[in-house]
């Protein structure tokens, strides 16, 4: 009588989930400290978690024990030898067959003793299934952006009796020495629609309307309107700004003082390029580079924005100034600014110390 089924089990489940997924050379992720480690799922097949986010990690997580795995898109969970059934077998045992035949693998890759009898030389390895490939999407667009852009309307407090959702905007403008006609006339900033427009787009629920109220634009690096971003004008208004609900924001830029132009490829005449993180620096730095005539387009970043200014079509000579607040999170997009821009244009460093700067 030699080793039960049972006994192998336990032999395969003692290597663990990482362990069985590296003997049968399957993609997976150790874990490192509180995690457990990822993998794709070895049921579905699905590469990613998550695949409405941009999660990166493997579908399938692994306890922090290692000892079992659950997929987060189908749930299928298991064990090790759970998993060497999947990768053997590809599917759970019925039968002593079965078992016969994930012990024969197993044994061939050291993850249980051999078959006692006179098991012939074990059936080659299956050719390890190809890692699955991760699908790139692409990123979800909020349709229609430039219509509901124009149905916005300029930042014009003139009208005779501006609401006081209006009137809160005005006072965020004003707060920051922002004046509104300028805000206008450069068209950096709108106020969503009234109260008596209707045609609210899917991605842009009435319901915000009143606390995100000053809208700007996110542009793809060729200069086409991709987006629209949100700044609470109410004091307290959590979170401080939104995207287009459901839509994506990566890569998206903002286009401040002749910036469309300059993401559209147009002839301008400026030597340099300031670029700010968010909105609120971004018009900061439109009006002062209109105020004082300088040569200059203004972008503006937020976190996942920086791969898109790869793209941009810098126009030769031109300096960029990578004007981010002196501090931590400064240093990082300053350092994503320079790490994204081709090496040819030249990058300097500008720091904005929180005295010089209008407060975000
Ligand atoms: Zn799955």
């Amino acid at each position: 009588m030699g080793a039960s089924d049972a006994d192998r089990i336990g032999e395969i489940n003692a290597s663990g989930v990482v362990g069985v997924a590296r003997s049968f050379r399957f993609p997976v992720v150790e874990g490192r400290g509180a995690s457990g480690g990822h993998m794709p799922c070895p049921s579905c097949g699905a590469p990613t978690r998550h695949t409405q986010s941009r999660d990166k990690r493997g579908a399938a997580g692994i306890r922090r024990d290692g000892r079992g795995w659950r997929c987060h898109q189908c749930d299928v969970s298991g064990d090790a030898f759970t998993l060497a059934a999947l990768l053997t077998l590809g599917r759970a045992p019925h039968g002593a067959d079965d078992y016969r035949g994930i012990f024969v693998q197993c044994a061939a890759v050291g993850l249980c003793r051999a078959m006692d009898d006179a098991t012939p030389t074990p059936r080659p390895l299956p050719t390890p299934r190809p890692a699955p490939v991760v699908v790139v999407r692409e990123l979800q667009r909020a349709p229609g952006v430039a219509d509901f852009w124009r149905a916005c309307r300029p930042v014009d407090l003139t009208v005779a009796h501006p609401s006081p959702d209006d009137l809160a905007a005005s006072w965020f403008l004003a707060r920051r020495g922002f004046y509104a006609p300028d805000v206008a006339r450069l068209d950096l900033a709108r106020l969503l629609p009234g109260p008596d427009f209707t045609a609210w787009p899917t991605w842009w629920p009435a319901s915000w309307a009143p606390a995100w109220r000053l809208v700007v634009p996110g542009f793809e690096a060729d200069g086409v309107m991709a987006g629209l971003h949100a700044r609470a004008v109410l004091p307290g208004a959590t979170p401080k700004t939104r995207w287009a609900f459901g839509c994506d924001a990566g890569e998206l830029l903002f286009s401040g003082f002749q910036g469309v132009a300059l993401l559209r490829g147009e002839a301008l005449d400026i030597d340099t390029v300031e670029i700010v993180e968010g909105a609120t620096d971004m018009i900061a730095a439109s009006l002062r580079a209109e105020r004082n005539e300088l040569r200059r387009a203004v972008l503006g970043v937020v976190s996942g924005s920086a791969p898109a200014l790869a793209r941009v079509r810098w126009p030769a000579g031109v300096v960029v100034l990578a004007a981010t607040d002196a501090d931590e999170s400064g240093d990082k997009y300053a350092a994503q600014i320079r790490e994204f821009i081709p090496a040819t244009v030249r990058v300097l460093r500008k720091r904005l110390s929180p005295a010089g700067k209008v407060s975000a």
